[in-house]
């Protein structure tokens, strides 16, 4: 299978460093030339907005999720090719899961944070198998990698939790590890998977 949908989490602010919407804007423009299409949070606000524009003018097709009480503040952008509403957060993120094939995690607060988590999750417990991929602009996760590290040496994780997230420092680096990505590399079976967490 072919990796073709992209889901971006990243930040709902608009008064950021100019580097972290520069990236954003590089990364929708590979995405949309490469012919990426991308999943968001639907909204016209911050990193978010400023990926998908470059995306979709750039040839990508955009779906929007966008959760009721967001959507009434007036938060929604009109420029999506799909677009759902949901009851709430929970059921949003589970449809960005369903919809997608790959998810990139550009700098963020704690939406994003809460976001790229519970899909580090899924992929730790096999649920999927989908290339998860931290954009470090300006370094901005190296605290949080840090403290990942801490999670694994202090064997709150296994060994290979490493292999759940890729880092990259730029767009390219992202559409290059996207593009090699081996989406068919089989799960393990539930019992490997016991097997594996009661090794911990
Ligand atoms: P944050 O990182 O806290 O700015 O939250 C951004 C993430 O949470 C995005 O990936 C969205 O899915 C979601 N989110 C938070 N605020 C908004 C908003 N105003 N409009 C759309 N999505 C949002």
């Amino acid at each position: 299978m072919k990796i073709k949908r992209v889901c971006i989490f990243c930040s709902s602010s608009n008064s950021l460093y100019e580097e972290y919407y520069k990236d954003g804007i590089n990364l929708g423009e590979l995405l949309g030339k490469e012919g990426y299409d991308l999943v968001y949070g639907g909204s016209k606000l911050g990193i978010m907005y400023k990926t998908v524009k470059a995306a979709k003018d750039n040839g990508a097709k955009i779906t929007g999720i966008m959760p009721e009480k967001l959507y009434d503040c007036g938060f929604s952008e009109n420029y999506c090719d799909e677009f759902y509403l949901t009851k709430g957060m929970r059921e949003r993120k589970a449809l960005l899961d369903e919809k997608s094939d790959a998810v990139i995690a550009l700098a963020g607060g704690f939406g994003t944070l809460e976001e790229v988590s519970e899909m580090i999750v899924q992929k730790q417990l096999h649920y999927n198998n989908k290339p998860i991929i931290f954009l470090n602009t300006r370094g901005f996760y190296d605290n949080l990698l840090k403290f990942f590290d801490n999670i694994i040496e202090e064997r709150f994780a296994l060994q290979n939790a490493k292999n759940l997230y890729f880092v990259a420092n730029s767009p390219k680096e992202v559409l290059n590890y996207l593009k090699s990505y081996d989406l068919k590399a089989e799960l393990l079976s539930d019992k490997e998977l016991i097997k594996e967490i009661l090794s911990k």
